[in-house]
C-alpha cells in the first residue's frame, strides 16, 4: 500500500519510530508554505530557522534512505496551502493511505482533521513521541479544579519519570529551591561567550524577500547564529550543561544590558521543533550535575529541570485543556492597541528599549524579559491580549502557539483570570531596578511616581491595581498591594492616577 506521511516544520524528531526503518511503500512530505509564513507576522530569523532546519532534516533523512518530497516555497507545484499540496500529491502519486503526526497547534489540528474527513482514502494520526505527557493528561490531572497549580503537576512529573528522586523522596530533601535562585547579576562570575553558529542562509532570505513576506526584526545572513540541525543542537546542549548550568538558577531572573543570554540555555527553539527531546535535555543536565556536584548546587539543576518537565509540559497541558476558548479570554477587558515602539524599539524607557531591540536583533529574550518587561508593560498599559499574542507569536524564534499563548495570554497578561498563574505578573520601577541594570541610564527617574520624568511603570502600576480592584482585591497573593493602596493619601493617589492617564494618552511618545 502506498503511504504518504506528512511531517510538519516543528516535527523534526530524528528518533521518531517512523524513521527507524526505511520502507519503500512510504513517502514523506514536507513543505514550506505561505499559509505558515503569513498566519502571523514572524521574525525573519524565525522563518529562516524553520526552513533551514526543515531542509537539513530532509537531507539527513534522505541520506538514510527515506523517500521525501520537499516543496520549497518557490517550487512550481507549491499551492502554498498544506491541504491543497497534500491533495495534489495524493492524486499525482495515487497514494492509498495518508498519515500525519499530531500537530501541536490547534489551528493545524483542526485543519488536518477536516482534511482527513474529506479524503476518499484512509488516514491515520500518530503521536510525535516528543512530550512527556499526552495532550489531555493535565486536563485529567486537574479534573474538577478551577485553577491549576504548577507545583503539584511538577511533583507528579518528577515521580512519574523518577527525575531527581531518591527512595521516593526529592533529592536534596526539597522539591523547590526557588528561594535560593533569582538573584540580580552582580558581575562576580564570568558569563561565558555564547556558543553561536555561522550558518549560511542567503538563499532562504532571498526567497523570503522574493515572496514579499512581511517580517519583523533583523538578520545577519552570513552569520546565522541559531542551531539548524541536531548536531548543532547537541553542541548547544553540551555547552549549556558545561558552561551555564552552574549559574542557571541563581541568575535566572536577572537582566543585564551587556549579556542578553546570561546563563540561559537558548534550547527552546531546538526543543520546540523536536530536534532535541525534553527528556534527553534534562538527562544530559542531570548526568553532568551528578558528576560535578562539588561545583553545581542542586538549586541550579532543580531550577532547570522545573522549567522543562514542569513549566513546558504544564503549558502544553493547559493549551489542550482550554483551546479554542483560551484564545478569546480577556479577564481585564483590556482594549488598548499595542504601543508602536514594540515594533521599532524606539522608546525612552531603557528597559523596554533594551528588551525590544534585543528581540528585534536576536528573535530572543529570556523569560523574565518577556514576562516582567514587555509583558508587564503591555498589561499595565491595558493592551488587548490579541495584540499582545500577535507580537509574541511573531517575534520569538521559539514561538509556537501552544507555548506562546499560554505564557502570554495566561502567565503574562492574566487574561485567563488565573488559570495558569496565581497572580498577575506586573512590576513597578522598584522591581526593575532590583533585578536589572536598565534603570541606571534611563531617561526616566525610577524613584518618581509623577512628574514629566517619572518612570511610567510606577504610575501605571498603581493605575492597574486601582482600575482592577474589583477583580483582584480578594486574591490572597496580592492582598498586600491593596493594603498599601488603601493607606495611600488621596492626594498622592490622585496625582499618580492623573500621571498614568497622561502617559496612557501619549503612550507612543514614551
Ligand atoms: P531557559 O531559561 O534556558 O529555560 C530552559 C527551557 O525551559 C526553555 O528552553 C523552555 O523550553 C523551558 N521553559 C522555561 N520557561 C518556560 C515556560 N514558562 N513555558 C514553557 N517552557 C518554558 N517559550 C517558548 O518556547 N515559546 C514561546 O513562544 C514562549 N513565549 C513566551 C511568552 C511570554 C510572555 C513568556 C513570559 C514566556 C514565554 N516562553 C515561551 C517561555 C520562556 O520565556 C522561553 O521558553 C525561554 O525564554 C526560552 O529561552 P531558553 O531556551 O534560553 O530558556
Amino acid at each position: 500500500m502506498k503511504i504518504l506521511r506528512l511531517v510538519l516544520g516543528d516535527q523534526l524528531n530524528h528518533h521518531h519510530s517512523w524513521f527507524q526503518q526505511v520502507d519503500s511503500q512510504v513517502t514523506y512530505v514536507m513543505m514550506e508554505v505561505l499559509q505558515e509564513t503569513n498566519y502571523v507576522r514572524h521574525h525573519i530569523q524565525k522563518i529562516v530557522a524553520f526552513f533551514a532546519s526543515m531542509r537539513y532534516f530532509v537531507s539527513e533523512m534522505q541520506a538514510k534512505g527515506h523517500q521525501f518530497i520537499y516543496l520549497t516555497l518557490d517550487h512550481v507545484e507549491n499551492h502554498q496551502s498544506i491541504p491543497e499540496n497534500l491533495l495534489n500529491i495524493i492524486e499525482k502519486y495515487s497514494v492509498e493511505k495518508f498519515e500525519y503526526l499530531l500537530p501541536d497547534e490547534y489551528r493545524l489540528d483542526v485543519q488536518l482533521a477536516d482534511f482527513c474527513k474529506k479524503l476518499s482514502i484512509p488516514s491515520q494520526a500518530y503521536d510525535t513521541e516528543h512530550f512527556l505527557t499526552t495532550r489531555y493528561e493535565m486536563r485529567n490531572f486537574f479534573k474538577g479544579k478551577k485553577t491549576y497549580l504548577l507545583e503539584s503537576f511538577y511533583r507528579s512529573m518528577r515521580k512519574k519519570y523518577h527525575i531527581l528522586m531518591e527512595n521516593g523522596e526529592p533529592q536534596g530533601g526539597r522539591w523547590n529551591f526557588d528561594a535560593e535562585n533569582r538573584k540580580k547579576f552582580d558581575g562576580k562570575v564570568n558569563v561565558p561567550t555564547p556558543l553561536t553558529f555561522k550558518n549560511e542562509v542567503k538563499e532562504i532570505v532571498k526567497m523570503i524577500k522574493k515572496f514579499n513576506i512581511n517580517t519583523i526584526g533583523r538578520i545577519e545572513i552570513d552569520n546565522f547564529e541559531w542551531c539548524i540541525n541536531r548536531e548543532q543542537a547537541l553542541q548547544l546542549l553540551d555547552f549549556f550543561v558545561k558552561r551555564c548550568l552552574k549559574h542557571f538558577g541563581t541568575y535566572q531572573d536577572a537582566m543585564e544590558t551587556n549579556f542578553p543570554y546570561l546563563f540561559h540555555s537558548r534550547l527552546s527553539f531546538v526543543m520546540n521543533v523536536k530536534l532535541l527531546s525534553p527528556l534527553e535535555v534534562v538527562q544530559a543536565a542531570i548526568d553532568y550535575w551528578e558528576k560535578n556536584q562539588h561545583e553545581i548546587a542542586i538549586a541550579q539543576i532543580e531550577g532547570f529541570v522545573r522549567q522543562i518537565i514542569g513549566w513546558r509540559e504544564y503549558m502544553r497541558g493547559a493549551y489542550w485543556a482550554n483551546m479554542p476558548q483560551y484564545a478569546t479570554l480577556n479577564f481585564f477587558e483590556h482594549q488598548n492597541p499595542l504601543p508602536e515602539f514594540y515594533w521599532t524599539g524606539q522608546t525612552k524607557m531603557n528597559c523596554l528599549k533594551h528588551a525590544i531591540n534585543q528581540s528585534l536583533d536576536k528573535a530572543y529574550a529570556h523569560h523574565i524579559q518577556r514576562l516582567m518587561v514587555t509583558g508587564s508593560f503591555a498589561n499595565l498599559a491595558g493592551v488587548h491580549p490579541d495584540y499582545v499574542d500577535e507580537w509574541y507569536l511573531g517575534i520569538y524564534i521559539d514561538a509556537i502557539e501552544w507555548v506562546e499563548i499560554t505564557n502570554t495570554r495566561g502567565m503574562s497578561q492574566f487574561a485567563d483570570g488565573g488559570l495558569v498563574a496565581t497572580k498577575p505578573y506586573v512590576g513597578s520601577a522598584n522591581y526593575m531596578h532590583k533585578m536589572t541594570n536598565y534603570c541606571t541610564k534611563c531617561h526616566y527617574n525610577k524613584d518618581l511616581k509623577y512628574g514629566d520624568s517619572a518612570c511610567p511603570f510606577n504610575s501605571l502600576y498603581w493605575h492597574f491595581y486601582h482600575r482592577h480592584r474589583e477583580k483582584l482585591e480578594k486574591n490572597p497573593r496580592i492582598g498586600m498591594m491593596y493594603v498599601t493602596l488603601n493607606k495611600m493619601p488621596q492626594e498622592e493617589l490622585t496625582k499618580i492616577l492623573q500621571q498614568a492617564d497622561r502617559y496612557l494618552e501619549k503612550i507612543n511618545e514614551l
